[in-house]
């Protein structure tokens, strides 16, 4: 697969607002089933149903019980399924184009870059942003050890996803809201804060860069060294001195590649070692 024609950067954005609004009604429904109001023709499902994270610490649960954790629902283990196998093939996609919290982030620090156009970027030094990256791995540890060790979803209790959607509730934790709390003020100084220094998920997924069939990949031979790549990279990944992007914090956003931030056709694109050897020669 390659690519290198002019896209919409609006279908991402759109994708983005879709799946963001569509959590959105389907927390509420659910909510307003639970408080004696029944919607007509929406279905009534909880997030716990449709989050891929809770597949992954279930696995434990269901390989020693043959039982999901409570709350969850096989969907959660579908979907952890789905995004495993399509993080083979290109990576997070799931946090690059779906995950509604990864929007959240990145539309905070949009206004944060507005309002704090110089200290926008600046607030970490490089040295502890470089060792943070890779706190989230602890977490990742964490949460799985603790999840089957006490045998239920400990992760709700700081998870600030389950407290943007349910803060209705009254099911969510003091701790979860200081921690979106925490998140949406650094999101005004920081590039999506939670995924590159705490999100389990991310890390979880973040590992498939370094094995993905489709790595966004640098053609060294049309590249004109412009840079424009790197400025565009959330995660600040240096495309420009890359061949093929392995960095475990790349998200698949593609806003690095050919037709989007790359203004040469063919430099930056997707493409597998076959295709990125045809292309060379
Ligand atoms: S790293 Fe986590 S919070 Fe960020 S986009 Fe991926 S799953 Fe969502
Ligand atoms: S801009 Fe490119 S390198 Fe950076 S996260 Fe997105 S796809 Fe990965």
């Amino acid at each position: 697969m390659r690519t290198g024609k002019k896209r919409n950067p609006s279908f991402r954005t759109g994708v983005q607002i879709g799946v963001f609004a569509l959590v959105m009604i389907l927390a509420l429904v659910k909510w307003l089933k639970d408080i004696g109001v029944t919607i007509p023709l929406l279905p009534e499902i909880s997030l716990h149903a449709i989050c891929p994270f809770g597949g992954v610490v279930t696995v434990y649960e269901l390989l020693a019980t043959g039982s999901f954790l409570p709350k969850l629902h096989s969907a959660a283990f579908i979907l952890m399924a789905l995004g495993l196998v399509v993080a083979l093939f290109f990576g997070p996609l799931f946090c690059g184009y779906a995950c509604p919290l990864g929007s959240y982030q990145e539309w905070i620090g949009k206004l944060g870059r507005k309002l704090f156009p110089k200290r926008y970027g600046k607030l970490i030094p490089p040295g502890l942003d470089r060792a943070l990256r890779y706190l989230r791995y602890v977490v990742l540890a964490m949460v799985v050890y603790q999840t089957a060790v006490i045998g239920k979803l400990v992760f709700q209790e700081v998870d600030p996803y389950y407290a943007l959607f349910n803060f209705m509730t009254g099911e969510v934790a003091l701790s979860a809201f200081a921690v979106l709390f925490g998140v949406t003020v650094l999101s005004l100084f920081v590039e999506r804060p939670w995924c590159k220094y705490f999100c389990p998920y991310g890390a979880l997924l973040g590992l498939f860069n370094l094995i993905r069939i489709f790595p966004v990949r640098r053609k060294a031979s049309t590249c004109i060294h412009c840079k424009k790549c790197d400025k565009a990279c959330p995660m600040q990944i240096e495309v420009s001195t890359s061949g093929a992007v392995r960095d475990h914090q790349c998200i698949s956003c593609y806003r690095c590649v050919s037709g989007n931030a790359c203004p040469v056709d063919d430099t930056v694109t997707i493409s597998s070692v076959k295709e990125a050897e045809t292309h060379e020669a």
